[in-house]
């Protein structure tokens, strides 16, 4: 469960209110399918975090049934049903061990979170909390504090587990809390009356269970840290938030040897990197050792020695995108690390034979074992200079200090290549306004803000900024606060990089100010500041309707399409509008102010006499697309159906289905057999639409003889944030000017009947991210004006195609109408 904050609480009603409208929640995570049958009800966790308490907690977990199925038991490790028991066992032997579930998986597995410290009274407890807000609100203060340099015990915490696959970092952290519970060793009574060790034993243990890198619904969790989509990853967050762990580990495999971060250029722009680096190092240099000094050798183990990028490498593990967890716990304070233990046990190497899987686990634990107490270590040793390192660094946020460049002066290993820099403006606006169609976007992104520790106030008077004025009441996000950095990342529009590195390990752009639909102005560094109220725990409410009569809903959010997909599952009738709205009948008005209320949409009075296609029943999709994608449709309540090549070759029913969604080679023409080939022909001359994404959808497109367009293809690894331009077409009209790419493509040789909704800018056409290579090698000039939206119908059918990623990993949540609207539209055409 999330905090019982009321700051978390309010957001969990929000969440809730959907849930229960049955939108904005996909359904198999609002229903989740409960694998481990809750026994009897032992008093369970049910708020962690609760200020009222002292240490020890100890909730007794319920014990999931025994099951041999798991993956882990053939590696000798762990499965996920003997945890509960093992830790319950501690917990009454032991005052040191505390036992939280802090959340459940897609499947409703719980998420265990260990803390172990010496005993404290609910009165101490409420003192540390204390003075770690005190930590982040008042640095100025806590840095000339004494008494709490002296009283407060420094977090570490320790993520597990989190690719499912990966198994070891939660038998290593059994073997830890085992140890710390019993311990009569002096140094370790010593750490747990001056330190909190925080521990989440396996994050993903669906993953771990059944022998997959990702959870449930699909997704590497790993990516999803700035995003937020899956429960998992909310439940850490939210730990990491109140927390605020100074050094943090996230246990992964394999590398061999070891890897340890710190990482190679480019460093994240918004981090503190002076303060982060002067510590990762040496830390880092000390689980070296720590892994060293276990004695395994190349000759008699396979066990090659460990590597730390930062100081071995020149390039190609980064820490720039705060998607993973460790760059995502720095923004917190954290002096964060990967480790990447050596000997691969997952995908082909499951199958070796047992006893060598065994060997290969048992040293990859004592390995992830070593790391965890060499940062223990770490933090006893330098808890003072690590306290007063995170204190300056939330220092510098409150007063608006300029980051410092990091200088061999301060710190002999840097080079030139490791100082990335921002220059903070001073605060964002995110307007709000009566009849504003913006408006979810606008208090999904001030939600979440707050969900990541983000300080978000209102305006008390209006603010004009580049000639437009905001009303009072807008929101304001001050980087004046200990969390700037973690600010900026989320709303800022991010960097292009493209010249400074050659080769990057993931996404390298990301900005929720510039996909997530909502409109953020920003103050500049001089700018002058208005007057605001304190921070809020919420955004206020939305949902709107401005008028009687026959109403009009834009679709330019997520929420927009839920709506719509609710009413059309309801006896309401839309209608569907040549230029991409829907009409909303006078008679519904009842449901249409609920529905409004809901999902926090907006409806507007709709111009006298309009009318359209009814739209009268649910609308499904049969997707050939990436978990991720079909998340993504499920987020706009969409009913989705996926299928692959055996599914329709095995007689598919299209008789339910309004639009065939495509963008893997999941279905492919060559894979279909004659009679699916002509099931989908027919499906499509029928009414049925069509949208496609990249090279596989466009391929299928061009078999099924849909859209005359040739697909241009750029660099591969090119991905970010790009403008674009949107034509005033029902796809497209009105949408934000901002799209996500990854392997950038486009669209030429366009025939006479298709049409273009969205192109690349003119010039800069990327805003932020990495997109190397010249026009000839498919760089960012040659995407300059190119149509990256197009669609068209005939007798053959109607299509959509996409050349951006508009539905990636669940994130650019402002592009996400545009393929709604394209599932309609194509499914709407004669
Ligand atoms: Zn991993």
């Amino acid at each position: 469960m999330p905090s019982a904050r009321p700051a978390r609480l309010a957001c969990v009603t929000a969440a809730a209110a959907l849930a229960v409208a049955g939108l904005g929640v996909p359904s198999s995570s609002a229903a989740g399918t409960a694998v481990t049958a809750p026994s009897a009800g032992v008093g369970l966790a049910q708020a962690p975090w609760a200020e009222s308490e002292g240490y020890p907690r100890q909730h007794v977990l319920d014990e999931p049934p025994a099951d041999s199925s798991d993956a882990s038991l053939r590696l000798g490790l762990t499965a996920y049903d003997q945890i509960a028991p093992l830790l319950n066992d501690l917990q009454r032997r032991s005052q040191r061990v505390s036992a939280e579930v802090i959340g459940q998986t897609v499947t409703g597995r719980e998420l265990y979170l260990v803390t172990l410290t010496a005993p404290e009274s609910a009165a101490e407890s409420r003192q540390q909390d204390q003075m770690r807000e005190r930590i982040l609100h008042q640095p100025d203060q806590a840095a000339k504090d004494r008494d709490l340099a002296r009283n407060y015990k420094t977090p570490i915490f320790i993520n597990n587990n989190i690719h499912g696959n990966e198994w070891e970092g939660t038998d290593a952290a059994l073997r830890l809390i085992e140890d710390y519970a019993t311990s009569n060793d002096p140094a370790v009574v010593q750490t747990l009356q001056q330190s909190r060790i925080y521990v989440v034993v396996s994050m993903n243990p669906d993953g771990r269970h059944g022998n997959t890198r990702a959870n449930a619904s699909g997704f590497d969790l790993n990516r999803d840290f700035i995003t937020a989509t899956q429960p998992e990853v909310v439940a850490v967050r939210d730990a990491l938030v109140d927390t605020q762990p100074l050094v943090m580990l996230d246990l992964h495999g394999y590398v061999n040897g070891t890897l340890i971060e710190p990482t190679t250029p480019p460093h994240g722009e918004n981090y503190e990197y002076d303060l982060f680096i002067k510590h990762a190092y040496p830390n880092g240099l000390g689980m070296e050792q720590a892994v060293l000094d276990l004695g395994f050798t190349v000759e008699d183990d396979g066990v090659n020695p460990p590597q730390i990028p930062f100081r071995d490498w020149a390039e190609g593990w980064d820490d720039w995108p705060p998607i993973f967890t460790p760059q995502y716990a720095a923004f917190h304070g954290a002096v964060a690390h990967t480790i990447e233990v050596p000997l691969r046990v997952n995908n082909s190497s499951y199958n070796r034979p047992e006893e060598e899987l065994q060997r290969r686990a048992a040293i990859n634990t004592d390995i992830a074992h070593a790391a965890m107490e060499s940062s223990i270590s770490y933090l006893q040793e330098h808890r003072g200079e690590l306290l007063a390192d995170q204190i300056e660094i939330f220092r510098r946020g409150v007063t608006g200090a300029d980051p410092l460049e990091v200088t061999d002066e301060l710190f002999p290993e840097i080079g030139p290549e490791d100082v990335y820099l921002t220059e903070y403006p001073r605060a964002y606006v995110i307007p709000v306004g009566d009849g504003q169609r913006s408006a979810p976007a606008a208090a999904r992104l001030v939600d979440h803000l707050i969900a990541n520790g983000v300080e978000v106030r209102t305006t008390r008077v209006p603010v004009t900024l580049d000639g437009q004025t905001h009303p009072a009441g807008s929101y304001l996000v001050d980087l004046h606060q200990g969390k700037r950095g973690l600010a900026n990342t989320i709303l800022g529009a991010g960097t292009d990089i493209s010249d400074r590195v050659d080769a990057m390990y993931d996404i390298s752009g990301w900005s929720l100010g510039l996909l997530w639909g909502a409109d953020v102005a920003t103050i500049p560094q001089d700018g002058r500041m208005p007057r605001a109220g304190s921070a809020i725990e919420a955004a206020a409410p939305t949902g709107q309707v401005t008028g009687t009569g026959d109403l009009l809903l834009h679709l330019d959010d997520p929420n927009d399409l839920a709506a719509l997909n609710h009413f059309a599952r309801s006896d309401v009738v839309p209608e569907w509008l040549d230029d991409g709205t829907v009409l909303i009948p006078e008679e519904a008005a009842d449901q249409a102010r609920a529905t409004a209320e809901s999902f926090g949409v907006t409806l507007t009075p709709a111009p006298d006499g309009a009318s359209g296609t009814p739209v009268g029943h649910e609308f499904v999709v049969a997707a050939a697309a990436p978990s991720t994608e079909v998340w993504a449709l499920q987020e706009m309540g969409f009913e989705v159906r996926e299928v692959n090549a055996t599914v329709l070759n095995d007689g598919f029913d299209y008789s339910q289905v309004d639009a065939l969604y495509v963008s893997t080679s999941a279905v492919s023409w060559s894979s279909l057999e004659d009679p699916a080939r002509n099931d989908m022909t027919s499906f499509l001359r029928n009414g049925g639409g069509f949208v496609g994404r990249g090279l596989h959808g466009t391929d299928l497109n061009a078999e099924l003889d849909l859209l005359d367009v040739t697909l241009e293809r750029g660099r591969s690894d090119g991905n970010g944030v790009v403008a674009v331009d949107n034509a005033e077409t029902a796809i497209s009209a009105g949408a934000t000017p901002h799209s996500f790419v990854y392997s950038p493509a486009w669209f030429t040789e366009l025939g006479e009947d298709v049409t273009v909704d969205q192109h690349y800018a003119g010039d800069d056409v990327l805003v932020s991210g990495h997109w190397a290579g010249t026009a000839e090698e498919g760089g960012q000039d040659a995407a300059a004006g190119q149509p990256l939206i197009v669609s068209g119908a005939d007798y053959d059918g109607a299509a959509v195609l996409f050349g951006s990623e508009p539905l990636f990993r669940a994130h650019p949540k402002g592009q996400f109408a545009l393929v709604g609207r394209a599932l309609f539209w194509s499914s709407l055409q004669d």
